[in-house]
């Protein structure tokens, strides 16, 4: 078993005075510098002796990274700086977008929480992430910053595969924006952990659904699973079955079965294979269970 190092590795910390400042010292440096955030990943790689960069560059002082704005329009654009707290008490948040209280609410502990910030979450891009399901279900745009500007980075697109995101060389993640959500929209983030004071997750199920005649059921739903792949999820085949199939107990079970398919889980410390692939269809069927409630009451 290989044992946490004594202390962290020496390094320099460099608080970037601007994006481009940031820019070039990722380029100039390559993979001996990273981006700091709250560190609540970082230090533990670096602690682990996994990762030794040369330089910590501390961007969440540049503007816009700790800012929440939402319209009506463009929906809800968080900075990447902006920590799990912070989003989870956000009046707009907790307003229109109550799937995302619950997916960072359910992050380790509320002091980790003040620390530890979305943008690390995505970035770090952990199979086990708990806000990447609702990115996933929520069609979220990230924006990376580089040398050639910005460019947008579809949710979808950004996990790589463990601990790999689609960030180039000299890029760092910028802020997120939530689209305006299809109206009449409902979702759940549901989670297991090893234990309830927080833990990262053995299974974690994010479910939204929303009301659209152009629908067979008349409904469409959108699914993403957490930590039982080796990046976070989106589940299309069981997200057709409700689409296709008037939304009964039974269909919802297919559905559940067939997010149950696409997991490809693994044993580790944390839970064995089986038990995630159960948990996968029962969290499922949960989270599917309660949305079409909350669907039919408003229908
Ligand atoms: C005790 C404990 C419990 C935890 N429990 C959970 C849990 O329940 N659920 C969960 O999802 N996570 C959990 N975590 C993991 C961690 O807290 C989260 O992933 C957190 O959101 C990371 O954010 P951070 O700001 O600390 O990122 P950091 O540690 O600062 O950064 C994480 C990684 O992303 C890179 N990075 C960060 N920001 C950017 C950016 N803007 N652009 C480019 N690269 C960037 C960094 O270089 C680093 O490699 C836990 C961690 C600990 C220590």
């Amino acid at each position: 078993m290989k044992l946490p190092l004594p202390e962290l590795p020496q390094f320099d910390y460099i608080k970037a005075e601007s994006a481009e400042r940031a820019i070039d010292l990722l380029q100039e440096k390559g993979a001996a510098a990273r981006i700091l955030m709250g560190g609540t990943d970082l230090f533990v790689r670096m602690r682990n002796g996994d990762l030794a960069p040369d330089v910590l560059v501390d961007i969440k002082n540049l503007p816009g990274m700790d800012t929440i704005v939402f319209s009506k329009k463009d929906g809800l654009t968080v900075g990447a700086a902006v920590t799990m707290n912070a989003l989870a008490r956000n009046p707009d948040v907790l307003n229109y977008y109550p799937l995302l209280v619950e997916a960072t609410e359910s992050v380790a502990s509320y002091q980790l929480r003040n620390r530890a910030t979305v943008g690390g979450n995505l970035c770090n891009a952990s199979p086990a992430a708990d806000t990447a399901p609702a990115a996933l279900v929520l069609e979220a745009e990230l924006t990376a910053m580089g040398s050639k500007g910005e460019r947008t980075i579809p949710a979808m697109e950004f996990f790589k595969g463990p601990g790999v995101n689609a960030l180039e060389a000299g890029e760092f993640l910028s802020r997120i924006n939530y689209c305006n959500p299809p109206k009449g929209w409902k979702g759940r983030y549901l989670k297991i952990g090893r234990n309830a004071g927080g833990d990262l997750a053995i299974v974690g199920v994010a479910v939204m659904g929303y009301p659209d005649k152009d629908a067979p059921s008349d409904f469409r739903f959108r699914i993403a699973l957490a930590s039982v792949a080796p990046t976070p999820i989106r589940v299309h085949e069981a997200e057709e079955i409700l689409a296709q199939n008037p939304i009964t107990e039974t269909v919802i079970g297919m559905a559940a079965e067939a997010a149950q398919e696409a997991a490809t889980p693994i044993d580790d410390v944390r839970a064995s294979a089986r038990y995630r692939n159960a948990m996968v269809k029962e969290l499922t069927r949960r989270g599917l269970a309660d949305v079409w409630s909350s669907l039919k009451k408003e229908a």
